[in-house]
């Protein structure tokens, strides 16, 4: 086909490996290869050791971003090849602006996806790490670093393509030595098996650092605080958030207090601020007015006393169960092992024992929960502020949760605040049922649910059960708005 193509006279196989030979045995191949591998090793590993810290600046800082992207941007789009000019009249001929080449190539690969990856780590993960207690560094030392750590190592594979690429060409500037050199004297003579052999060593030089890359997965843990006493006051609570022309009412005046040791669920209809107010508890949202307390204190931040569980589980995805659930115990930095033991009773109790050592990946969405779960109980909050926490589950997985969860609030009663959108299970759960609505959010009736606990599965069938959820039900879907529709 190539020779239909008008390429005619290239050499076979065996000539091309003939000639390896000959260029192992004389040394050449070998003195060729370590000077290219020393040029890319040098500037790859200059490169990537700047654009790591550069990266995590521009993704943890908006100024440094903004200081920082339109000079990376606009340097990315200049290949680095065509500074080799430049390089040669500022730097010579030697090994320096080969190198800075290959540098430049490496660091404007890998920056980008450090900061892409910085940018773009959950924020569900970040609140998890606040709520456990986690503060600012080690959020960033413990969750923002590994969460982006794929990213860079994406970044550092296409930033070793990049040096490999941009090598035969810094080698043209002058070198006695180096593949891209060999291949560059082979093209002058007509030496066509030089430059295959030139080429498959680049290629395998290549494919083996990537390989060794690609082995450099590591894994990080982390921290949390201590317990309290708790029962939840939200204060005559406004939140309002700006809008163009106006500002939005997120939460009108609503208050209402949790008992110490009851169980609440919240229902209302999407968006009337159900989330916002759970926040408030947790920490993670402030109120525009009135306050939140707990145990008469008003709330300054996330703490270890308020557990929260989130709908999207939120585990570390590089840490096993075991590690997600003594990540708060050692941000409480408990002697290992009370934290093995403490992990141990949180694991067996939401019945993962034998998932222990497994990573998140391998759970299924039940599995996984109850890994957040036991997270949340291992710290011992006097508080679990509880987000939908069910609602991804199949319907028996979900009926399976929420006897657990009962079974275990009934043991060691903690205050429990448990959003839903599921009528049944708000009722089979609380003993209160908040009603809300929407435009704006507001309270909108309170449903005691006076049925005895433990709750039964035949419990879910009796007229009593059936009227409390018809009442909540009516009030959930038959409100009548606030402010009247535009
Ligand atoms: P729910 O949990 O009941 O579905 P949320 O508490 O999530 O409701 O949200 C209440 C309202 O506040 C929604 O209309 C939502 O769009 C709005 N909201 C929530 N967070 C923000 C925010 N950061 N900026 C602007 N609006 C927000």
């Amino acid at each position: 086909m190539l020779a239909t193509l008008g390429v005619q006279g290239l050499p076979g196989p065996l000539e091309v490996a003939a000639k390896a030979g000959e260029l192992i045995a004389d040394g050449t191949l070998f003195t060729d290869a370590l000077a290219s591998l020393r040029r890319v090793l040098l500037g790859f590993l200059l490169g990537t050791l700047l654009a790591i810290p550069v990266g995590f600046l521009m993704g943890w800082y908006a100024t440094a971003r903004g200081l920082l992207e339109p000079y990376v941007q606009f340097f990315r789009t200049i290949p680095p090849l065509a500074i080799i000019p430049l390089a040669i009249v500022l730097m010579g001929i030697g090994e320096v602006p080969k190198v800075f080449v290959i540098f430049l190539a490496a660091f404007l690969s890998s920056v980008v996806s450090t900061f892409q990856g910085v940018v773009d780590v959950d924020k569900t993960l970040i609140n998890a790490a606040r709520v456990l207690g986690a503060s600012d560094g080690t959020i960033f030392l413990k969750v923002v670093v590994p969460a982006s750590t794929p990213f860079i190592l994406v970044g550092m594979r296409v930033g070793l393509g990049s040096a490999w690429g941009t090598l035969v060409a810094a080698e043209l500037i002058a070198a006695q030595e180096g593949l891209g050199f060999r291949m560059q004297q082979a093209q002058l003579y007509y030496d066509l098996s030089t430059i295959f052999v030139g080429l498959i060593a680049i290629g395998v030089l290549g494919l083996l650092m990537d390989r060794l890359l690609l082995l450099a997965e590591r894994r990080p843990h982390q921290l949390a605080g201590a317990p309290m006493n708790a029962k939840i006051s939200f204060r005559d609570i406004v939140k309002t958030y700006p809008m163009k022309d106006d500002t939005f009412t997120a939460l009108d005046h609503v208050s209402l207090d949790i008992a110490d040791r009851e169980f609440v669920t919240v229902v209302g209809p999407s968006g009337c601020g159900k989330s916002t107010l759970m926040s408030m508890a947790a920490g993670l949202v402030e109120p525009t007015s009135g306050e939140v307390l707990v145990d008469g204190a008003p709330v300054s931040g996330p703490g270890p006393d308020r557990g929260v569980i989130f709908q999207q589980y939120a585990l570390f995805p590089w840490l096993t169960v075991r590690k997600n659930v003594e990540f708060g115990l050692k941000l409480m930095e408990l002697p290992a092992e009370e934290r093995r033991q403490r992990a141990q009773r949180a694991i067996e109790l939401v019945g993962l024992s034998d998932f222990a050592d497994a990573l998140p990946k391998m759970l299924s969405g039940g599995m996984k929960q109850r890994c957040a779960i036991a997270r949340a109980y291992a710290v011992d909050p006097q508080v679990l502020l509880m987000d939908e926490p069910f609602g991804a589950l199949d319907a028996l997985t979900r009926v399976q949760l929420q006897d657990q969860l009962l079974d275990t609030w009934s043991k060691d009663q903690r205050t429990v605040m448990f959003i839903t959108h599921d009528v049944d299970e708000a009722v089979y759960l609380a003993r209160r049922v908040i009603v809300m609505a929407a435009r704006p959010g507001r309270l909108h009736k309170i449903i005691d649910v006076d049925l005895p606990y433990p709750r039964t599965e035949e419990m879910r069938l009796s007229p009593e059960f059936g009227r409390i959820r018809n009442e909540v039900w009516h009030a959930v879907y038959h409100q009548a708005p606030a402010v009247p529709a535009a």
